[in-house]
């Protein structure tokens, strides 16, 4: 172990910066970290895919700009690990690695037809609007139609992005593309599908709620789709938000439509079966009605239905990608771990010096304020780990060394001085149009706003 101790967090999203914030705070020891992040920005699913039109949840990025504003910590953006840089390789320089990155793709979902033109993945269209330089900057908006499926908060998101009008965007961080896309959008009908009822979604009260803040959004819900059995009833009493959100649709069912030009229904206890194409596009979605079995689950019912949609978005979840060089459980898609070690496999020894925090250490659920509580489990463990002595110290103990070899290997990193200057060219640009930010997506040019020098590609 060296002093101070040498901590590199690979990611740069909330679990991240919450573990590097504990670790720099330790009374224990004096530790510097290393907060590396892929993209030129930090603060992960932040900015890459909580919704625009929330800026109140954009707003804890002011709270992190306090824990980031420290000398202990630094930030190298621009950086993969695994590609630029090899796990084995940072071992040299760090006494501890704590991997935090998070999932950023759609887990598959294996109905028919789900490769046809028009079936598209929710975590796809997430990183259109919110301005991810890795996905598409056109998108194809033409469905007047809908299907969403899947009862989740980013089934609500993009649900309500595809019923909300372009202009009622355009107040957001929304980059020009996104709303030149949006403005487009021919979507009048929105359909949200889950095959369980009111008392098994998966909404937040707040989010399901919001849907009904637009002029512009009709929510319906079928007076048909509000069921409970002993199980459901059950798991309204034992959770206040679950009563809540049941209660929230029950509103919708029973009240009068309101006069709006977009309509966005949930159904409830219909089953996604196979999305219909017809020439290879998406012209409809089947699904089987259920019902429930007493257990808060639910039995086909064998009545099937067929949905005129000309889009389906595919919102079941996310999942984490392998890291190169790091133990990944290709079934949960997490890195394996006791709660913070880093495992070979479930069940076996941890492999020394490696930890997990967050999406990657758990699974894709939960919100930004979940990470905080995981991140002090894993750095209390790390921490724990230091002052038993079973940390072997790195090779190179100098601080600049890795910014030597990032050097040496032409790699155009970014920091945190340049975050802020990216963040001063995305607010100038908003300012021009009264609105607080807006996103620049080209990765090119956030590099280059970022290091204020021209990038050699
Ligand atoms: C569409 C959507 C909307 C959401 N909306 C809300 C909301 O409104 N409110 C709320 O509280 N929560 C919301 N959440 C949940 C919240 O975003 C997550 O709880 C949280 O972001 C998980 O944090 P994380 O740090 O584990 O992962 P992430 O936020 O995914 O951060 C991981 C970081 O690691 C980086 N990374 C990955 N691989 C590498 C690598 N090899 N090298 C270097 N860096 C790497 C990534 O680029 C990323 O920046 C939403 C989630 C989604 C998907």
């Amino acid at each position: 172990m060296t002093t101070p101790l040498r901590v590199a967090v690979i990611g740069a999203g909330p679990a991240g910066i919450y573990a590097s914030d504990l670790l720099i705070r330790n009374e224990e020891h004096e530790i510097h970290v290393d907060l590396f992040e892929q993209m030129p920005a930090p603060f992960g699913l932040i900015r890459y895919g909580v919704a625009p039109d929330h800026p109140r949840i954009k707003g804890i990025v002011k709270s992190l700009h306090n824990v980031l504003d420290k000398p202990r910590l630094r930030l190298l953006g621009n950086i993969t690990i695994g590609r630029d840089i090899t796990v084995d390789e940072l071992r040299d320089y760090y006494d501890a690695v704590v991997f935090s990155t998070g999932a950023v793709r759609d887990r598959d979902l294996n109905i028919p037809g789900v490769d046809a033109e028009g079936s598209f993945g929710g975590a796809d269209f997430v990183g259109f609007y919110d301005g991810n330089p890795r996905f598409p900057r056109d998108w194809d908006l033409s469905a007047r139609s809908v299907a969403v499926i899947g009862v989740g908060n980013v089934g609500l998101d993009v649900a309500r992005i595809l019923a909300k009008t372009g202009d009622e965007l355009k107040v957001t961080e929304i980059p020009d593309n996104v709303y030149e896309n949006l403005k487009r959008n021919q979507a009048k009908e929105v359909h949200i599908f889950g095959r369980r009822g009111p008392a098994q979604v998966k909404f937040t009260p707040q989010e399901l709620k919001e849907l009904d803040h637009s002029d512009t959004i009709n929510v319906v819900v079928d007076p048909e789709d509000i069921d409970y059995d002993a199980a459901s009833e059950e798991a309204r009493r034992s959770s206040k938000s679950q009563d809540l959100v049941c209660q929230i649709l029950e509103q919708y069912a029973i009240r009068e439509p309101k006069d709006a030009p977009h309509t966005l229904q949930i159904h409830l206890f219909e089953n996604p079966v196979e999305i219909l194409e017809k020439d290879g596009r998406v012209v409809g979605l089947r699904t089987e009605r259920t019902e429930l079995d007493g257990n808060g689950g639910v039995n086909g019912t064998g009545k099937f239905t067929e949905w005129p949609v000309q889009a389906v978005y595919r919102t079941v979840g996310y999942k984490s990608d392998a890291i190169e060089g790091v133990p990944f459980d290709d079934q949960k898609h997490v890195i394996p771990n006791d709660g913070g070690h880093v495992l070979q496999a479930p069940g076996t020894d941890p492999v020394p010096g490696l930890y997990a925090t967050g999406w990657i250490k758990r699974g894709p659920i939960g919100l930004i304020g979940n990470t905080k509580s995981d991140a002090k489990e894993t750095t209390d463990m790390l921490v724990a780990d230091a002052a038993a002595g079973k940390l072997d110290a790195p090779k190179y103990t100098d601080r600049d060394a890795i910014v030597e070899l990032l050097d040496e290997r032409n790699i155009p990193y970014t920091t945190w001085e340049g975050w802020y200057r990216l963040d001063a060219a995305e607010r100038a640009l908003g300012e021009a149009e009264g609105r607080e930010r807006k996103k620049i997506v080209d990765w090119e040019e956030m590099v280059k706003h970022a290091r204020e020098v021209p990038v050699v590609v």
